[in-house]
């Protein structure tokens, strides 16, 4: 019996009436010869093929879904401890529960490796959900994965420490973590100094390096002062520095100082964190991606406000992470590896006058200490 021809083969190409002359713009298609008999037909030896392919090729048709999800190279730094952090990761705070598993699959999918976590996201269980089924079904090996785990404020005594990490190793399922980070130099406690001392929660951080539960270990939204310290006893100094950073809040002094001490600095809020302005009130409502300039770049560039601020941090020589779970935006975001901006395009965006810190931790800030002013907090004078 000769094979059901496929209905589509019953469309004929027409020309466009408004435009006879074009040949690739606008086409039209006669339906004249399709029924919804055919289409149950066509469906069903469709779906025939594919099952009689899936069974003679089972290896082939594996290797098609890993390549799905193998089609962007994400370039790496390498850390001064030897290990290599992508540079572009997909962020996850505020990424609501219901949408966080579907923001990590369509990641992965697009090519991202590193997801940037923290218990404190109240999400991890979702994003483990999203890489237990890519490692589970063997669509990306566990080696390239580089997730990154915080520990938050209220676990930073010692004894906390290893079971905070082991805590987000399980509801991440991802067997260790690539990166574990002091979330905060804070811990709750009031008076002039910090307790637990960060240098308890650093030595606790070094035994899980030791016990193979992490592979590198780092802080978060610590100053030159704070970082000093800890490199005056650390016996595995810290790897990478998680910060804010983005045109309206460039952070070079801190940059620098982590460049000299060979500490790689990740940019977080790269889009200036719109989305947590309830969270964290702001002195003046400027939004970064509203900018003038920036809106000039992208229009000059031909490219979109997110993408020009995401490249903008990887030429600033950082790792950047920027959150979404929109689907199209996740994919977006991570189109910024084959174009660059112009110096001239990168000058003007480093060196808009405007500078603000959007995630200001304000709320740490005490009278009683340990930080009684932001200058203490993170170890600079207040931007505005
Ligand atoms: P962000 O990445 O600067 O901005 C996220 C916001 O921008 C969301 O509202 C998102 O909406 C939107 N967005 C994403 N791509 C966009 C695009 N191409 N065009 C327009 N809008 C876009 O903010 P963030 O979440 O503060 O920072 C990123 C990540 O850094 C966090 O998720 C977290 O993982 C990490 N972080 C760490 C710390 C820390 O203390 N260590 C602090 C802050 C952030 P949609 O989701 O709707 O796309």
């Amino acid at each position: 019996m000769a094979a059901p021809q496929p209905w589509w083969n019953k469309y004929e190409v027409q020309a466009d009436p408004q435009n006879p002359q074009s040949s690739s713009t606008v086409k039209l298609f006669s339906v004249a010869g399709r029924n919804d008999a055919d289409l149950a037909v066509d469906a069903a030896a469709v779906a025939a093929a594919e099952q009689r392919e899936l069974a003679a090729r089972p290896e082939a048709t594996a290797a098609a879904q890993r390549a799905l999800y193998a089609r962007v190279q994400v370039p790496s730094f390498t850390l001064r401890d030897g290990h290599t952090i992508p540079a572009v990761g997909l962020g996850t705070w505020k990424a609501a529960p219901g949408e966080v598993r579907a923001a990590v699959h369509t990641a992965l999918q697009a090519g991202y490796r590193h997801i940037d976590c923290a218990s404190v996201y109240q999400n991890e269980e979702e994003v483990g959900d999203a890489v237990h089924h890519v490692l589970s079904a063997g669509l990306v090996p566990r080696s390239e994965l580089y997730i990154c785990g915080k520990v938050w404020n209220n676990d930073h005594a010692p004894a906390r420490v290893r079971q905070a990490c082991l805590k987000s190793i399980q509801a991440l399922r991802c067997e260790y973590l690539d990166l574990y980070l002091i979330h905060w130099p804070v811990t709750g406690s009031v008076g002039p100094e910090l307790r637990p001392s960060v240098r308890e929660t650093w030595q606790a951080m070094e035994g899980l390096v030791r016990e193979g539960l992490v592979r590198s270990i780092g802080v978060s939204n610590f100053g030159a002062r704070k970082l000093q310290d800890i490199l005056g006893y650390a016996e595995i100094p810290p790897a990478v520095c998680q910060v804010e950073v983005h045109p309206y809040h460039r952070n070079d002094a801190l940059i620098a100082f982590c460049r000299a001490a060979s500490i790689h600095v990740t940019a977080f809020s790269p889009l200036g964190s719109p989305d947590s302005a309830s969270i964290f009130p702001r002195k003046k409502p400027l939004v970064l991606m509203e900018d003038e300039t920036v809106r000039a770049v992208a229009k000059r560039t031909g490219k979109n406000v997110g993408q020009v601020l995401i490249r903008w941090a990887l030429q600033h020589g950082t790792s950047v992470i920027p959150k979404s779970t929109s689907p199209a935006r996740i994919r977006g975001n991570l189109d910024v590896l084959d174009w660059e901006l112009s110096a001239a395009d990168y000058a003007a965006l480093s060196t808009l006058p405007f500078q603000q810190r959007m995630v200001n931790g304000a709320m740490w800030l005490n009278p009683k200490g340990p930080y009684t002013s932001m200058e203490e907090l993170w170890d600079e004078p207040e931007l505005d």
